[in-house]
């Protein structure tokens, strides 16, 4: 139960993010649009994200117009983006560390959300470490010389994802901060991912759009659902 194992090997539950942490942000949150912008900009991941957007927008504008091809990749990436989001939550960020031939084997991904969930007013870890950035954008790199013929499509599909993966990154942020925009939309989007770190982290695992938890059944009533790491309310309420 001590934060050196938070930070370690496991995963710290609902029940002792709780015992260690306040349940609500700081007092230095932000607070105002005004502020809330600007600390998101002084963090690399966002400032790293535009910059290939404005990079990968210029390199599709040169290819020509865009057409109905276009739209098709934007909603195709748009539809599956929450399913995508949910996986590497699930299987990625909370991998659990596992033996392998004697060797531990873990992952610095994983480790960062590991913190997060032992920290999580923390921005540090709120945000996609570089590591990731690197691969990816080094993958789009790779692809791009690789594409021939579909190179504006590539570029397209890539401005989407990573368009998409500001969403993210912005609207993590948001479930961290005091700060929220007047919009139903993330008033509902920053309760689940709270209660994903403050009541159970075995569900709630869509944070910039919730369609992965309805579609893999892992959305359910905050108020029917006990907190992990206890199982003092179960069969008590029902
Ligand atoms: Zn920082
Ligand atoms: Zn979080
Ligand atoms: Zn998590």
């Amino acid at each position: 139960m001590s934060v050196q194992r938070a930070t370690d090997t496991v995963m710290p539950t609902a029940e002792e993010t709780v015992s260690h942490n306040p349940m609500r942000p700081p007092a230095d949150s932000p607070r105002t649009a005004g502020q809330a912008f600007r600390v998101f900009l002084t963090h690399p991941s966002p400032l790293i994200i535009v910059l290939a957007l404005i990079g990968l927008g210029l390199l599709r504008v040169q290819e020509g117009s865009l057409g109905w091809l276009d739209a098709v990749i934007a909603l195709g990436v748009l539809a599956l983006f929450p399913i995508n989001e949910w996986m590497i939550h699930v299987f990625i960020l909370h991998y659990r560390p596992r033996r392998i031939f004697g060797v531990m084997v873990d992952f610095y991904l994983p480790k960062t959300h590991r913190r997060h969930h032992a920290d999580p007013w923390n921005l540090d870890w709120v945000f996609v470490p570089r590591h990731v950035h690197a691969l990816v954008l080094g993958a789009v790199a790779l692809a791009y010389f690789m594409a021939g013929a579909w190179r504006s499509e590539l570029l397209t599909f890539s401005f989407v994802y990573l368009l998409l993966g500001l969403h993210y990154e912005w609207v993590h942020y948001l479930t961290h901060i005091t700060w929220c925009p007047p919009v139903a939309y993330y008033v509902q989007r920053v309760l689940e991912h709270r209660w994903h770190h403050f009541r159970n982290e075995n569900y709630w695992w869509g944070v910039s759009m919730g369609m992965g938890d309805r579609l893999f059944n892992t959305a359910p009533d905050a108020k029917e659902t006990a907190r992990s790491g206890t199982n003092r309310d179960l069969g008590i309420g029902r």
